[in-house]
């Protein structure tokens, strides 16, 4: 595993909600941060078949513009009665449009047709680190919890609001950030699929 040195990163993403959660989470380190934004590069095709794929695509798009180590996240929600969809393709659910009310319709109507009545899901989080040189490290994050209808909450952002997690009472959409994505060096527990994986990345590669 090949540990961090640099101090400066870009975060390969356009996403403002995943961009606002790796800030909460890399800020306190100390990290000089940019976006894929700020630096103008354009979003690649994910063209992948798995998290770990298109997080590849997306960091190493970024590393080799910038010249700087990239850090993407690939996510999703896998409904296990969906066959584990959306998965890979939870942002394109949503359509040109990025209307996170029609995708979370979607995975309604779909599990109202599929009648098992097994709500089971998971958010599933891969995040990339790529250094210019073309070296990649990855980190999986998950958490297990169940799909509920109608939406609740509206803090977050695309499905948190069906989502919620094995023991709370609350949705992600229902959560402050700190509940959902807070955690720091030496915690025990991270709840999100983001924050989990983002807690591998730290012991792994920036730790030591
Ligand atoms: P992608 O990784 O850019 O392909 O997009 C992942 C999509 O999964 C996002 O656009 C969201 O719709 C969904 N997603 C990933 N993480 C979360 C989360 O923490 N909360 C809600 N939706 C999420």
């Amino acid at each position: 595993m090949r540990k961090l040195s640099e101090r400066k990163l870009v975060i390969a993403s356009h996403n403002k909600g995943k961009i606002r959660e790796l800030r909460d989470l890399l800020d306190p380190l100390g990290y000089e941060l940019l976006t894929a934004g700020d630096l103008d590069l354009e979003e690649p095709e994910e063209t992948g078949l798995t998290f770990e794929e298109n997080a590849r695509i997306k960091a190493l798009a970024a590393t080799t513009a910038s010249g700087l180590p990239a850090l993407s996240d690939d996510s999703g929600l896998s409904v296990d009665a969906l066959g584990g969809a959306p998965g890979i393709y939870s942002a394109r659910w949503a359509g040109a449009e990025k209307d996170f009310n029609l995708a979370m319709r979607r995975v309604h109507d779909e599990l109202q047709a599929e009648s098992s009545g097994n709500r089971k899901s998971k958010f599933v989080s891969v995040i990339c680190l790529a250094w210019p040189d073309g070296h990649v490290e990855y980190f999986r994050g998950e958490v297990v919890g169940e799909i509920i209808w109608p939406p609740r909450g509206d803090q977050g952002f695309g499905y948190d609001p069906v989502f919620q997690p094995d023991g709370y009472e609350s949705t992600f959409g229902q959560m402050g950030a700190e509940e959902k994505h807070g955690w720091k060096p030496g915690q025990e527990q991270a709840l999100s699929h983001r924050a989990r994986a983002f807690k591998l990345f730290y012991e792994q590669c920036l730790q030591g």
